[in-house]
C-alpha cells in the first residue's frame, strides 16, 4: 500500500481559522436573529475593492490576450521583467537588488512555505510566539519537527517569546539558528522592528551563518519614517536574507493572487558535501520545474500599483484602513484595554481583561456584542491572553465594532 507523509498527522487538528468559522456557525444556527449583526474583524482579509488603476490594467491584459497579435501564453516562470524591474524601481531603490533577484509568484503564503523546499534537514528553525500559523504547519509538514506538546508547542523548533516585556520583537537567541523567520510589520501583533533591532538580526546571522526569512507582506501600513520597509535597508542583510512581499495587503489582491520573493545572488547555505551553494540558483530551479508563472493580468495589475494613480490610490486606502486601526485603538482604550500595534500595522493587539483567556474572550464578543475576533492563543502559547482586531474593514463597521466594545465593557 502507498504510504504517506506522517508529519501530516503531527498538525494539530483544530487549525485556528476553520475552529474560528465553527463557533460562528454554530452560533448563528442558534441565534438566526442576532446572525446578521456579526461583523467579522477576524481574518486579516482586505474589504475594500481594487485601485481604479489595477483594474483597467488588468481589462487591457485581457483584452491583449484575446487578439492573436497580442496573445501570450506561457510567461517567464520567475515572472515578467516588467513586473521584477518595477518592484526594483520602486521597493528596492538604492538597496543593491536587481531584477533578476526577484521572483514573482502567486502569494506569499505558498512562497513562505514553498521556500523549505530549497534548504536542506537538520537546521534549527527559530520561530516567533505568537506567529503566523503558516511558517510553523510547513516545518511541521517538511518534517522540520517533533511531536506537539499539550500547549500545541512542536518539538525541535526554537520558539522565540514575545511579550509586552520586549515590546513584541524577540531579541537574538543565545542559541544557534540556522533559519530565522521575522515578520515586520507584524501579524498578528502589530509590532515593527526597529532599525537597531533588525541590525542585531542581521549581525548574529552573519555571525552564525544563518538566513533570516523576513515577510514585508505589511510593510505599506509603516507610517513612522524611521521604521525600516526592507530588511536590506540594514548593511548586510543581503548576504543573509531573503524577503518576501505581497500585493495581497497593500493593492487588495488577496483573490487576484501576486507577491514576490528578493534572493540576493549572493545569499549562501551549506551543502551536504561541505561546500557553499548559491540560494538564488536553487530556488529559480524550483520555480522553472514547479510553476508556470503568475497569469499574464496579474501581473500587469501588480505593475499599476506603481503607477502614479495606482500609488494614490493605493495610498487611499492604506489611509482608510489605518483609520480605522485609529478608531479601534482609541475604543479599546477608552474600554479600559490594553493595546498594542495598530499604529503601523492594520492589526490591533489587544490584551484580555484581568484573568480572560483568548477563547474566553472570543466567546463573550461573539455571544454579547456579535464581534467576531481572532484570540490569540490561535498564534500561539504567548499569544494567550491576548486577542486581535483587524482593521480591514469598512469604516461604518469599524464605527460600529467601537461603539459595541465600549458598550461591552462599560
Ligand atoms: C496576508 C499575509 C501574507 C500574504 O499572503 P498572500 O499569500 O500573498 O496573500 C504574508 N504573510 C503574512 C504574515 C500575512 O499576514
Amino acid at each position: 500500500m502507498a504510504t504517506i507523509n506522517s508529519n501530516f498527522l503531527k498538525l494539530k487538528a483544530g487549525y485556528l481559522f476553520p475552529e474560528i468559522a465553527r463557533r460562528v456557525r454554530e452560533y448563528s444556527e442558534k441565534h438566526p436573529d442576532l446572525a446578521a449583526r456579526i461583523i467579522r474583524c477576524g481574518i486579516g482579509d482586505v474589504t475594500e475593492p481594487l485601485p481604479q488603476a489595477v483594474v483597467q490594467a488588468m481589462h487591457q491584459a485581457v483584452d491583449e490576450l484575446a487578439v492573436r497579435d497580442s496573445f501570450r501564453g506561457y510567461g517567464p516562470e520567475q515572472g515578467y521583467e516588467f513586473l521584477r524591474q518595477a518592484i526594483v524601481d520602486h521597493q528596492y531603490a538604492g538597496l543593491g537588488i536587481s531584477a533578476d533577484e526577484v521572483f514573482i509568484s502567486d502569494g506569499s503564503k505558498c512562497d513562505t512555505g514553498n521556500i523549505l523546499e530549497i534548504f536542506g534537514k537538520g537546521n534549527v528553525i527559530a520561530i516567533t510566539d505568537p506567529v503566523y500559523p503558516v511558517y510553523v504547519d510547513t516545518n511541521v509538514m517538511a518534517g522540520n519537527t517533533g511531536e506537539a506538546d499539550a500547549s500545541g508547542a512542536y518539538a525541535g523548533l526554537l520558539y522565540m517569546e514575545c511579550n509586552a516585556s520586549n515590546g513584541f520583537v524577540a531579541a537574538v537567541p543565545e542559541e544557534r539558528a540556522d533559519i530565522i523567520y521575522l515578520c515586520f510589520p507584524n501579524n498578528p501583533t502589530g509590532a515593527v522592528a526597529s532599525r537597531e533591532q533588525l541590525e542585531a538580526w542581521v549581525n548574529y546571522a552573519q555571525a552564525h551563518g544563518s538566513i533570516i526569512l523576513f515577510d514585508a507582506a505589511y510593510e505599506a501600513f509603516i507610517q513612522d519614517p524611521e521604521i525600516p520597509h526592507s530588511i536590506y535597508e540594514i548593511p548586510g542583510a543581503r548576504e543573509v536574507a531573503i524577503e518576501f512581499r505581497s500585493f495581497s495587503k497593500n493593492g487588495g489582491f488577496t483573490g487576484v493572487r501576486c507577491a514576490s520573493v528578493v534572493i540576493p545572488k549572493g545569499l549562501v547555505a551549506k551543502a551536504d558535501d561541505g561546500s557553499e551553494v548559491a540560494l538564488h540558483g536553487l530556488w529559480s530551479r524550483r520555480h522553472s520545474t514547479k510553476f508556470n508563472g503568475a497569469s499574464y493580468p496579474v501581473q500587469r495589475g501588480a505593475e499599476a500599483v506603481f503607477s502614479p494613480e495606482g500609488k494614490a490610490q493605493v495610498q487611499q486606502l492604506i489611509n482608510h484602513y489605518m483609520g480605522n486601526a485609529r478608531l479601534l485603538r482609541e475604543a479599546a482604550l477608552a474600554a479600559g484595554l490594553k493595546i498594542f500595534g495598530g499604529i503601523n500595522a492594520p492589526y490591533v493587539w489587544v490584551a484580555c481583561p484581568e484573568g480572560v483567556s483568548s477563547w474566553s474572550m472570543f466567546d463573550r464578543m461573539l455571544g454579547e456584542a456579535q464581534v467576531v475576533i481572532t484570540p490569540g492563543s490561535g498564534f500561539g502559547s504567548a499569544g494567550e491572553g491576548y486577542f486581535r482586531i483587524s482593521a480591514f474593514n469598512s469604516r461604518a463597521n469599524v464605527e460600529e465594532v467601537c461603539r459595541r466594545l465600549q458598550a461591552l465593557l462599560a
